[in-house]
């Protein structure tokens, strides 16, 4: 038998969700109780993020901020009778 150590993340654990420029390297930060914004260009260096082919991936982005938004409202208020976990892989040490 092995033993299997498993990192789990809840959504208490998410607290905002932080975009990297390639360009710049600069970062922003968007809570997820806020308005997340259009995410058109960088707001440091204006890089066009939403140029094709990549407005297909900002588009995704933008979908997963709303609905970990409303996963993390919903989770707040109906407390469902199940708890949505992710697996992720532990950071090495
Ligand atoms: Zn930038």
């Amino acid at each position: 038998m092995t033993a299997e150590q498993l990192t789990l993340l809840t959504p208490s654990d998410l607290r905002a969700l932080r975009i990297v420029c390639k360009a710049c390297r600069g970062s922003i930060t968007m809570q997820l109780d806020e308005t997340i914004p259009r995410l058109d260009e960088c707001p440091l260096c204006h890089a066009n993020w939403r140029q094709p082919p990549a407005h297909r991936a900002l588009t995704a982005t933008e979908a997963l901020a709303a609905a970990l938004k409303a996963w993390l409202s919903a989770d707040r208020e109906a407390s469902p009778g199940y708890s949505v976990q992710f697996e992720i892989t532990p950071p090495h040490p």
